[in-house]
């Protein structure tokens, strides 16, 4: 019999890795790092379910790290199979993980340094010399056309419409002769967006694993670029800064378009912009190479006399560390745009600590913040935040512009479900907070009647 195992995103949000088991054969989709609360940091930590080495093939859905930031961490306990990936997200996560691992090292670092590790003396979960390991076991699969892994295992990636390379899968596995179509969402991207596709729907799945980020609600109606206009022209009326922390992959690009947009319009004034992430910036980079996965038109400026979507008119590129720091001496209004997006780690730290105390100043919550982060702290209105060991007090107005999410709203989790022609023998959701998942649940069996499972971390299910 088949089988399928929740190793990760069950229950919650991060973690994403499910292991299809088939004919002698284990196949892992998706490898992702536990994010957010301490108790699911330490799951990174524990001794990994089965053997790595018995992992004979890894696929994956999309470069973020809660979908592939383990992988360092698989490879070095002894995993040695193929990982396959689209051409995107191959270079991606080829940005990602080595700045994944920087953190972890640059964090065990710290607490070395401050003596608050439960490690003696404190470890990285991998080092950068361990993420290029696992770089070198990727395997570029095609966008879209079918991929046959094994005798028992083919792959069909789809446009997810989430992030440069997002897919959702069809996984159709063979055992004794017996086809199963399974598909997993991966995540799933919004419809009508200026940057992406839309995602495309499924026709039909035996079995469905469908995301739940946000099951339960919708994002908020009207136009993110109307909310940036207004926050961003208030707070340089104050002469304070906008604080963005952001994604690099695509959050950051949504933002520079619509600042572009805005600037053309007239509608902000012109302010310089700091892309403070050598990742986003490299990020950027991407977009002129994989015009596959989305809409925007580069063009030669001086041939069409138009900007290119993503220019804007004071950008300031900042890779190198003295010119971040550099930033915290800037007096005048501007906008900070910097990683990470859930303010979990990297230089957006110490752009917060310098500006969350001035009360002129505005931070930005443009993604998911997930339970445990300081993003989502900053969210629930917290008076002080912890950054680098103090409190640091929030005086700075904090705004969210949920318009802005890369993640399908709840209408458009059903609106992609809707497209299966007949119901999946078995639906389960997952990547999702507990609220969001039973919501989901409901709202699927009130339109569609379907059998739904909300499957439990490490659970198992024969097929
Ligand atoms: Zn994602």
């Amino acid at each position: 019999m088949a089988k399928i195992t929740f190793l990760g995103a069950a229950g919650t949000v991060t973690g994403s890795k499910y292991l299809v088991e088939a004919g002698g054969k284990r196949l892992l989709v998706d490898c992702g790092l536990f994010e957010g609360s301490k108790e699911l940091n330490q799951r990174n930590w524990e001794k990994f379910s089965i053997d790595p080495a018995t992992i004979d093939w890894v696929v994956l859905t999309h470069a973020h790290i809660d979908h592939t930031g383990y992988l360092p961490r698989l490879v070095r306990d002894g995993f040695r199979g193929p990982i396959y990936a689209n051409a995107a997200t191959h270079e991606l996560c080829g940005l990602l993980l080595p700045d994944s691992a920087h953190l972890q090292e640059e964090e065990a670092q710290f607490a070395a340094k401050k003596k608050y590790s439960s490690h003696n003396p404190p470890l990285p979960l991998y080092t950068v010399v361990e993420s290029q390991h696992a770089l070198q076991q990727f395997r570029e699969i095609p966008r879209s056309e079918a991929f046959t892994i094994s005798p028992q295992f083919s792959v069909r990636p789809h446009d997810a419409g989430h992030i440069l390379g997002s897919s959702w899968l069809e996984l159709t596995v063979t055992e004794n002769s017996k086809q199963t179509l399974v598909v997993f969402s991966g995540d799933l991207g919004r419809y009508g967006q200026p940057i992406l596709n839309d995602p495309e729907s499924p026709a039909r799945a035996d079995f469905l694993l469908c995301e739940s980020t946000y099951g339960d609600r919708d994002h908020p109606a009207g136009s993110a670029a109307d909310i940036l206009a207004d926050v961003i022209s208030r707070t340089a009326k104050r002469g304070g800064a906008v604080v963005i922390p952001a994604f690099a992959v695509d959050r950051t690009q949504l933002l520079m378009y619509y600042l572009r947009e805005l600037e053309d319009e007239r509608r902000i004034p012109h302010l310089p912009v700091y892309i403070d992430s050598p990742m986003a910036i490299n990020v950027t980079a991407l977009y002129g190479s994989h015009h596959e996965d989305h809409r925007l038109q580069f063009q030669r400026e001086e041939q069409s006399g138009k900007r290119d979507p993503l220019n804007l008119l004071q950008v300031h590129l900042t890779p190198s560390v003295e010119d971040s720091k550099k930033i915290n001496d800037v007096v005048s209004p501007c906008i900070i745009i910097s990683a990470s997006g859930m303010a979990t780690g990297g230089r957006i730290l110490h752009h917060l600590a310098r500006r969350l105390p001035d009360s002129r100043s505005t931070v930005l919550l443009v993604g998911y913040q997930a339970e445990g982060t300081r993003g989502r702290a900053l969210q629930d209105g917290a008076q002080y935040l912890r950054i680098f060991g103090e409190e640091v007090p929030v005086r700075a107005q904090v705004v969210e512009i949920g318009q802005l999410s890369a993640h399908a709203g709840r209408s458009e989790l059903l609106r992609w479900l809707s497209g299966l022609q007949a119901p999946p023998q078995q639906t389960f959701l997952v990547h999702g907070e507990p609220a969001a998942l039973t919501s989901l649940r409901e709202a699927i069996a009130a339109q569609f009647h379907w059998n739904i499972t909300i499957p439990a971390w490490l659970q198992s299910f024969g097929f």
